[in-house]
């Protein structure tokens, strides 16, 4: 039995992020003390509070987790889920911290849940709910723009983060940054453009980038470029949802998506939108018209294709159906997706596994970016963008005038454009993942780690090394 290992053999969600660490611990030579510390959650915060549901009250349990405070402030999502526990909260504030690391974010990891189910709770009650445990949150010091700055996660979106921004706000009135105590806001309440789709942009970007690379794609037997990959993906909330559309857009084939209440599959390709208006208008994507029906929704995951997008929850890929998963390339969209022993299965299969440390990290990348907005109280693009328009007319004049050609209006502008708030946020996105899946990539080849995982840990473990020694805490 590995030391990662509980009594009955299995692994609890912290101890598979612990055995990810410990095997790239291998490729790091530093005093085992100093990589415990690294390991360790720095802070852990669990509530329980009343609040008033119809005649009776509540009494609701949830979490703030601070897993590294080597750079401030802590950033992380907040989920809503029955399944909220000590042990989830402080994985995916672990896998935070490493996230922010691969992907040049300055911040510490943190996560928070409240065990609810949105689902069968009225947006009223949700609202309390979320304004009772922002101030929890501030009593204790756990938020604040320099201190921990939560964002959207499984359950939530930019209504909740807009109510927990009102409420820091009516808390601390006259902080001139209080915007900044929270990400992933309406743009109309501080949010920046690009937030909400951000982080499935970033698995496109992510597995696109893979699939350019002819070494890897010939490694599994596929041809270079997304162009008419078979693709399934589990989950069509926020992540799921835009990553699908995405791959849909660039060209791919959507042949399955998988829900709670089950899976639809059509060899020749989903319409993504189609199926997503079918959802909202149904309440379910079963018995869209151009699909056949999937009821036991797991076994949508065991289908052929080429990539698979787990872009719901954790653990869903396990010992018991790692074996039967036929995909060549798994993306992990969702936190932890797949499980250590799977992990394994997995790896011997020779199935390229993008991981989450990495490839979900688009969201807290553009949560950074509204951050820095939120600081700064400018809009991007807003002080440069008519200046760039300027520059660019003239240009185009000299070129008109060197080439003794007149460009057609069309081209004009296209080539006069100055940069939006949209067009800067995208850009700064596909560059930080492009450079993240590179880093990662050369590390592994030039240590000859076994696999993407395990390089991505070993690249994420270094810097937050190097900021630790900088720091002067590590001699
Ligand atoms: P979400 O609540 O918007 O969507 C989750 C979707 O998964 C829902 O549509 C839900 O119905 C579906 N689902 C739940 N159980 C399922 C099951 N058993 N089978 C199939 N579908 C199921 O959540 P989200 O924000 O899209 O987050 C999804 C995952 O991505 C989580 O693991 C989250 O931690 C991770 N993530 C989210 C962000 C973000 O910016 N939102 C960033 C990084 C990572």
């Amino acid at each position: 039995m590995s030391k990662n290992q509980n009594k009955t053999g299995s692994y609890s969600f912290f101890n598979c992020i612990e055995k990810n660490f410990d095997k790239a611990a291998r490729f790091i030579s530093i005093k085992k003390g100093l990589l415990e510390q690294i390991k360790a959650c720095n802070s852990v915060y669990r509530m329980h509070f009343p609040v008033k549901i119809g005649k009776e009250i509540k009494v609701i349990e949830a979490y703030r987790v601070q897993h590294s405070h080597h750079k401030l402030p802590c950033k992380g999502g907040i989920r809503y889920s029955m399944k909220v526990n000590q042990d989830e909260i402080m994985t995916l504030a672990a896998l935070m911290t490493y996230k922010c690391a691969i992907v040049d974010v300055p911040f510490g990891g943190s996560k928070g849940g409240i065990k609810i189910d949105p689902q069968t709770i009225s947006s009223e009650n949700i609202e309390k709910i979320t304004r009772r445990y922002t101030s929890e949150l501030i009593k204790k010091n756990f938020i604040g723009p320099g201190i921990d700055v939560p964002a959207p996660d499984y359950g939530t979106g930019e209504r909740e983060m807009s109510w927990i921004f009102d409420t820091f706000l009516s808390l601390r009135s006259g902080d001139v940054d209080a915007l900044a105590c929270v990400t992933g806001k309406p743009v109309s309440q501080g949010g920046v453009r690009g937030r909400k789709e951000a982080t499935g942009l970033g698995v496109f970007y992510g597995i696109r980038e893979l699939c350019h690379v002819k070494e890897d794609m010939y490694s599994v037997g596929l041809d270079v470029g997304l162009v008419g990959k078979k693709i399934i993906i589990q989950g069509l909330g926020n992540v799921g949802y835009h990553a699908a559309s995405f791959f849909h857009e660039s060209g791919a084939i959507i042949i399955a998506l998988a829900e709670r209440e089950g899976a639809i599959y059509n060899e020749k390709g989903l319409n993504v939108s189609k199926v997503f208006l079918h959802l909202k208008n149904n309440g379910s994507i079963l018995n869209f018209p151009e699909a056949k029906n999937i009821e036991n929704t797991e076994k949508a995951l065991e289908l052929e294709c080429d990539i698979l997008i787990p872009a719901a929850l954790e653990n869903v890929i396990h010992k018991n159906n790692a074996n039967r998963i036929k995909a060549k390339i798994i993306g992990e969209a969702a936190n932890g997706p797949i499980t250590p022993e799977a992990d394994e299965i997995l790896d011997k299969k020779g199935v390229i596994i993008v991981p989450d440390i990495y490839l979900n990290a688009g969201g807290v990348t553009v949560s950074y970016f509204e951050w820095l907005k939120n600081l700064s109280h400018v809009r991007y693009g807003r002080m440069e963008k008519k200046f760039r328009e300027n520059v660019n007319a003239e240009f185009l004049k000299v070129i008109e005038t060197v080439c003794k050609k007149k460009i057609s209006i069309e081209e004009k502008k296209m080539i006069l454009r100055g940069p939006r708030e949209i067009d800067l946020v995208r850009s700064g996105l596909e560059d930080t993942m492009i450079n993240g899946f590179h880093k990662i990539r050369d590390l592994k080849k030039s240590l000859k780690i076994e696999n993407i995982r395990t390089a991505a840990f070993v690249l994420s473990i270094n810097k937050i090394i190097d900021s630790y020694e900088k720091l002067g805490i590590f001699p």
